[in-house]
């Protein structure tokens, strides 16, 4: 019975230990080997951004979850209705709600690019948007 108690216990332990990148991408990994359970969000209106000041009024490249913004992987969203931390597939492609945006609001979404030219390349477009297994990944936010 002790054992059992002990068991659940050191589980609780483990699962809420703050994911690091390495858990994260590993997370991603398993998600897309694993056919993972799309939750349909509708239609998002999508804009393109990078880290340079006339996007971010900033240059640091710092998202608001503090990790660093990356290509194919970084989105900006309204978090009062996508929380922060959500994996979202876009185009088949997987991304992680790590920013928020003055302008990002209701169905819109910020796609992180490396350069301002493909972001304005990209400009706006219409996506179909999925959540993926309703999971967030634990930023401690
Ligand atoms: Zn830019």
């Amino acid at each position: 019975m002790i054992d059992k108690i002990l068991e659940a216990f050191i589980i609780i332990l483990l699962a809420t230990q703050t994911d690091t990148k390495a858990d994260i991408d590993e997370a991603i990994a398993i998600e897309e080997e694993t056919e993972p359970d799309l939750y349909y969000l509708g239609i998002y209106t999508c804009y393109g951004y990078c880290s340079c000041k006339k996007c971010c009024n900033k240059s640091d490249g710092i998202t608001a979850t503090g990790v660093k913004a990356r290509s194919k992987h970084t989105v900006a969203v309204d978090p009062e209705i996508i929380p922060l931390g959500s994996m979202l597939v876009i185009d088949d492609k997987v991304y992680i709600a790590e920013d928020v945006g003055g302008s990002i609001k209701g169905c819109k979404l910020d796609i992180y690019f490396d350069s301002h030219d493909e972001a304005l390349k990209f400009g706006k477009q219409d996506k179909e948007v999925f959540l993926v297994n309703k999971r967030r990944i634990n930023y401690g936010l």
